[in-house]
């Protein structure tokens, strides 16, 4: 009986202290984690938001970028971290759904050892080709890719990346096995194909566009039903010829599990307020992101939306075993 006493006194000073916390929260620097190399999309996202929210917040948000196995090295990492607020990770489909059927031995789960902070963007997928890239459009593409796959190198930034998640679908439509070359992030790939070293890419449309605008990579295709006010010259797949290709990606904010629910309130508002400040939702919209509406931007719309991005991508994509 008395340690019944005991235990519930002394859970009650757990929540007293943990909401105490929650309420000053926060008192001291914040930790980003991204996934991938700096220069990527995931980089440029996560920074454009942090940049908004940690004036919200009162206390800087700093971005550390973690690299390797396609962006799961660093959402291990955030899963283990302590789960104050002050250890966040901004994802993407890949690390938070992709990544499940990928890697059988996981060392975490996207929906189990997370709590869902919200949607900052969904980012469209565009097929992209280095500049002296031979076909002239995606018809021309898939001809020259399904005729030269075995010299053809396609980059991606690893394994569970929404690079090289993506490209699998193309190469299944296309019933191709071109060679893959894994980077840290689309910031370096970007970077290999605008310097020629790979030839063609599929990617989140964020970093593609400055290069696409500025005529130093191609863009084929971008895989969504419309095409993007950001570059309205690049037809989608379906008006290409290619319909059965469709994808688009999105970016999230993600805690481990067990943050406290007024800290995940507390940066879910700020997150909120960033999509909606002016500043902010123009650098989104000419990188080509899609900015979430304010029902989607909640943190049980992101749990919904992670626990649907793995039920789609289960039976699409298999485990890697070497
Ligand atoms: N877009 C990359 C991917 O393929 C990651 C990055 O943001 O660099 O997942």
């Amino acid at each position: 009986m008395k340690r019944r006493v005991f235990l519930a006194g002394a859970l009650t000073a757990l929540a007293a202290i943990s909401s105490a916390q929650a309420q000053d929260y926060p008192t001291r620097n914040i930790t980003m984690i991204v996934p991938f190399a700096a220069g990527g999309p995931t980089d440029v996202i996560a920074r454009i938001v942090s940049g908004h929210m940690e004036q919200t917040l009162g206390k800087p948000i700093i971005i550390e970028n973690v690299v390797g196995a396609g962006g799961t090295t660093a959402s291990t990492r955030a899963a283990k971290a302590a789960p104050d607020g002050y250890t966040l990770i901004t994802g993407h489909m890949g690390t938070h759904a992709a990544s499940v059927p990928l890697y059988p031995n996981l060392a975490y789960h996207p929906s189990k050892d997370f709590e869902p902070v919200g949607l900052i963007a969904g980012t469209p997928i565009l097929i992209l080709g280095r500049k002296d890239f031979p076909p002239k459009d995606l018809k021309e593409f898939v001809a020259y890719v399904k005729a030269n796959t075995d010299k053809l190198n396609v980059a991606h930034a690893g394994v569970g990346s929404v690079s090289y998640t993506s490209c699998q679908l193309l190469n299944a439509v296309l019933d191709i096995k071109p060679t893959g070359v894994p980077f840290n992030g689309t910031g370096p790939a970007m970077n290999a194909l605008v310097g020629g070293q790979v030839d063609y890419m599929c990617d989140q449309i964020v970093n593609a566009v400055p290069q696409i605008q500025g005529g130093t990579i191609k863009a084929y295709a971008i895989a969504t039903p419309e095409r993007n006010p950001s570059l309205p010259n690049v037809p989608t797949t379906k008006e290409a010829g290619l319909p059965a290709f469709q994808a688009q990606a999105w970016n999230a904010i993600f805690a481990p599990k067990g943050t406290p629910a007024p800290i995940v309130a507390k940066l879910n508002a700020a997150l909120s307020k960033a999509l909606d400040d002016e500043g902010v939702r123009k650098r989104l919209l000419e990188l080509g992101s899609v900015i979430p509406s304010p029902a989607e931007r909640t943190p049980a719309a992101l749990g919904a939306l992670v626990t649907s991005e793995i039920a789609k991508w289960t039976p699409v994509l298999k485990p890697v075993t070497n």
